[in-house]
């Protein structure tokens, strides 16, 4: 039997050594994050006319004029994260809800928050699908962080503040971290990685990124 081979019809396990080779050759070089990102399916999280570029190194938009990331920068800032299988994260920017499927995996809570109900709704109906019993997402307004699930061992914020928030900073545990990027909406942001010690916070910079800013208040949907 002959088969025709199209680029739009790639063979699912060449395009996912495909995808893994990418993230390594990008900087992503924890096993265990590698493990999982192999495991969750980006495809799962982009749809409509997008969805055949899921596994290109690639921000891409997701309803509610938000992104996903590119797999490269989550790889990047969960193995920067380091999340422990004892830990509970807070994530801001539910968004697609992929960066929160690959956390659920390293961790033992995942809460992931977004102002956007239907980017809630959406992500929480992947996470049944994909049986992740260990995410709770809730709509609110991530700049104040999540008051009554605090202290956490790791914060991880997938939208730019101009500062790291204060309220987040007071809600990671002492030996704690927290990767946030920073800057102005509109231009190149640091990415960050703060540590709370017995004295205070380390900072740390990362590298520079983009990501869409951090909003206050609620979104209309
Ligand atoms: N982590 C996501 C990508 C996030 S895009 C993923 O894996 O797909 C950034 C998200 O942050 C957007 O969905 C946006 O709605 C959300 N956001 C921005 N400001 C926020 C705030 N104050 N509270 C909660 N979510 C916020």
């Amino acid at each position: 039997m002959t088969v025709d081979h199209h680029d739009d019809e790639e063979d699912p396990a060449e395009r996912k050594m495909r995808f893994l080779f990418q993230l390594r050759s990008r900087g992503v070089t924890d096993p265990r994050v590698l493990a999982v990102m192999e495991r969750i399916d980006r495809g799962l999280f982009v749809r409509g006319q997008f969805a055949d570029r899921a596994y290109e190194d690639t921000p891409l938009p997701i309803p509610c004029g938000q992104t996903i990331s590119q797999p490269s920068v989550v790889g990047l800032m969960t193995q920067s994260l380091n999340p422990g299988p004892r830990d509970t994260v807070l994530e801001i920017g539910t968004g697609s809800g992929y960066q929160a499927a690959i956390l659920s995996g390293l961790c033992r809570r995942v809460y992931t928050v977004d102002r956007h109900r239907r980017l809630v709704q959406e992500a929480e109906a992947i996470f049944r699908q994909l049986g992740l019993h260990n995410i709770t997402a809730q709509v609110a307004d991530g700049s104040r962080g999540l008051p009554d699930q605090a202290p956490f061992d790791r914060i991880l914020v997938t939208a730019a503040a101009e500062d790291p928030p204060g309220s987040l900073l007071a809600q990671l545990k002492i030996g704690g971290i927290m990767v946030v990027p920073v800057g102005q909406s509109d231009a190149v942001q640091t990415l960050i990685r703060v540590t709370r010690t017995d004295a205070g916070y380390d900072y740390d910079e990362l590298r520079q990124v983009r990501f869409v800013p951090l909003v206050e208040g609620l979104g209309p949907t």
